[in-house]
């Protein structure tokens, strides 16, 4: 039976999240944004003392999990926002830091099995729009859509720079391109959920689309389906 979902997977910085929560509003569904679970955990590592990605093992990480207070509120809107240790966590999420080590913790297997169990429960309550890397892939193959949103390297460098609440600290668009794509190579060649399309994927390629066009796009597409 195909699953209420609708996946949208894609590379750091494709607007795959603006996308997300954008089709979720016009569609007065629930969104809920994957890499924020991977950013709280990657944040609980640092707090307790993981820096290195080469700490990042099962070994070290399996002891975060087990003290990890990560949940989820559903706010008046009908969207899931997330909490680390009864606070919402905003702005940590997405420092430099916390940017840096996110995907080699990402590649560790009782990581990905703690939130492929976590993300799971979150359907079954009615339609939800699920953005991340696996989506359409591992956590729901059987989502009733798919999209994997992407766009050139160089536009998404500019994408991340220009987006509120990126702390980059000065840094030019060439290091932000660098960083995005050391992210892309690790998370599309890692071993468990590699980012990929899912065979019976849309691709849309949003380089030089707006976000409207985009969301209007995949509307669209599912009208097409249905
Ligand atoms: O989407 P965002 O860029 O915030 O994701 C941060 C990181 O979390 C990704 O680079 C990837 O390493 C990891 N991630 C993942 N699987 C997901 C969502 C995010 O591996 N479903």
């Amino acid at each position: 039976m195909a699953d209420s979902v609708i996946a949208i997977d894609g590379p750091a910085a494709s607007g795959k999240s603006t996308v997300a929560a954008r089709l979720a509003g016009r569609l007065g569904i629930a969104y809920v944004n994957t890499g924020n679970m991977f950013r709280a955990v990657t944040l609980a590592a640092r707090r307790a003392g993981i820096t290195q990605a080469a700490d990042c093992t099962a070994e070290k990480l399996i002891p975060v999990l087990e003290r990890l207070d990560l949940d989820y509120e559903r706010n008046a809107e009908g969207n899931f926002e997330l909490r680390l240790n009864g606070t919402f966590p905003g702005e940590a999420l997405r420092s430099p830091e916390v940017a840096a080590l996110v995907s080699p913790v990402a590649t560790v297997g009782p990581v990905r099995e703690f939130l492929k169990r976590r993300q799971r429960e979150m359907a079954g309550h009615g339609w939800l729009v699920m953005e991340g890397r696996d989506i359409g892939t591992v956590i729901f193959p059987h989502a009733r859509y798919k999209f994997f949103v992407t766009a050139s390297p160089l536009e998404r460098a500019r994408r991340r720079l220009a987006q509120e609440g990126e702390n980059f600290s000065g840094a030019t668009l060439e290091e932000v391109a660098k960083a995005i794509a050391e992210r892309d190579r690790i998370d599309s060649t890692r071993e468990i959920a590699p980012l990929k399309p899912a065979p019976d994927a849309v691709t849309v390629d949003t380089t030089g689309m707006s976000i409207e066009e985009v969301v209007d796009f995949i509307v669209g597409r599912m009208e097409h389906e249905a």
